[in-house]
């Protein structure tokens, strides 16, 4: 009999109707001869409103309690999954991150899984019943106060208990039925992809692509875990993300060299104004923002203008984090000796992510055609072996999605993508 752990996200569980849906899923999941592991969200968007509940009573609510507060969201909808369940007449346990053994480090909000112990989940399961487990959580090794790993945090929750239960496949199920070639909401023509490496679903998801968690993804790959990703409103085969082989044995025409296109409005760029040229200078400005705990994306250092000396620095930054650098950057006006701070938040980022680039000469040319026939201007551009990211607009962004999507001929003829539920929130 094999494991299969299935994680179900917010959409799916979003009201009582959902979670019966899935209550269904999952006991037929059973009765297939498997023993069954569910990871729970929390209900459609309740995780956002205990945020802003949480903001409401105090401008910076304190990290303990606000895990605290934000667990109990998983927790409702593993109780109330567990009594659906019942109702159908199969055994189901529920278990709290604590319970089932998902041990991180103190880091409250972020918290990284250190380790996992699931003795209660195995002996739930060998017992016959069905194991719920609360996504997202877990609980911290020192303090022993219970941490969240970071919002979409339930598909590492996933993958984790399935590599600790040494599960066939993790299913994560959402309200699409697969990753796709780019975001159906702004794409219509975009194709489900029946096959992605671990290397290109981290390039994707750390570009935007709401996919996967990019934690979970890291994980899977570290211990090689197949990852299933489908709809729970359908019964479609989703995508399979799999080690890099597996997905070039599977594919016997032409490989194709771009995968998909992904794109991020959550980024904001910070251009630090005529720095001097001399050394020294840009390891300051970094070593501020990096104190900061920021985590930056894209670089930028313009050629400085003979006469001056002086010189252009530009990065990436998430939006949420820009007014703490700004006020990092400005400490250092004076040491630094630049002229001015520039904050801009209205850009996106599109990039182009596959791992047949690498091989294929001229992938950044025809990207760069595409955008420009389609009147984008590119703000800052960065690449990896297999991804070429630009800095547009935030205006330009579908457009510039449209245009490379076409440019690498990644359109079906039919529409294949629906978008079954959520908000998008
Ligand atoms: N409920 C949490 C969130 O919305 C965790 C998750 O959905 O994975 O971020
Ligand atoms: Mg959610």
């Amino acid at each position: 009999m094999g494991v299969v752990v299935q994680k179900y996200g917010g959409s799916s569980v979003a009201d009582a109707e959902g979670i019966k849906r899935v209550a269904r899923r999952v006991v037929e999941t059973k009765k297939a001869g498997n023993q069954v592991v569910v990871v729970v969200s929390a209900m459609g968007d309740t995780t956002d409103e205990l945020i802003d509940l949480a903001n409401e009573v105090s401008p910076l609510p304190p990290a303990r309690e606000l895990d605290m507060l934000l667990t109990a969201g998983e927790r409702i909808s593993m109780a109330v999954l567990a009594m659906a369940i019942q109702n159908l007449g199969h055994e189901a346990r529920s278990f709290t991150g604590s319970q089932a053994g998902v041990i991180t480090d103190a880091e409250h909000g972020r918290a990284k899984i250190i380790d996992v112990t699931p003795g209660r989940i195995q002996a739930a399961i060998d017992e016959g019943a069905i194991a719920i487990v609360a996504g997202f959580q877990g609980v911290s090794q020192t303090t022993k106060d219970i941490t969240t790993l970071g919002r979409g945090g339930s598909d590492t929750t996933a993958v984790a208990l399935a590599v600790a239960l040494e599960a066939d496949v993790c299913e994560i199920y959402s309200d699409v039925d697969g990753i796709f070639t780019a975001d159906p909401r702004i794409e219509p023509r975009a194709r489900k992809v029946p096959r992605i490496s671990y290397e290109e679903t981290l390039e994707m998801a750390a570009q935007g692509a709401k996919i996967l968690h990019l934690r979970c993804v890291e994980y899977a790959r570290r211990y090689d875990m197949p990852i299933h990703v489908r709809s729970s409103f359908s019964e479609k085969e989703g995508t399979w993300v799999v080690k890099a082989d597996d997905v070039s044995q599977e594919s016997t025409m032409e490989a194709a060299i771009i995968t998909g296109v992904a794109h991020d409005r959550s980024q904001a760029k910070i251009t630090v104004v005529g720095v001097p040229d001399k050394p020294g200078e840009a390891a300051a400005i970094f070593r501020a923002v990096a104190d900061a705990q920021i985590n930056i994306d894209m670089i930028v250092q313009n050629v400085s203008a003979a006469a001056t000396s002086l010189t252009d620095i530009s990065f990436t930054l998430p939006r949420g984090e820009g007014q703490t650098a700004m006020t990092a950057l400005s400490k250092l006006k004076d040491a630094v000796g630049f002229d001015s701070l520039q904050y801009d938040d209205s850009v996106g980022k599109v990039s182009i992510v596959g791992a047949g680039m690498s091989s294929a000469p001229g992938i950044s040319a025809r990207f760069f055609e595409a955008l420009s026939e389609a009147g984008v201007n590119i703000e800052m551009i960065s690449t990896s072996e297999i991804r070429v990211s630009v800095v547009v607009a935030e205006t330009q962004v579908q457009d510039a999605v449209n245009a490379a999507h076409a440019a690498f001929d990644l359109g079906s003829d039919e529409i294949e993508a629906v978008v079954y539920g959520g908000t998008g929130r």
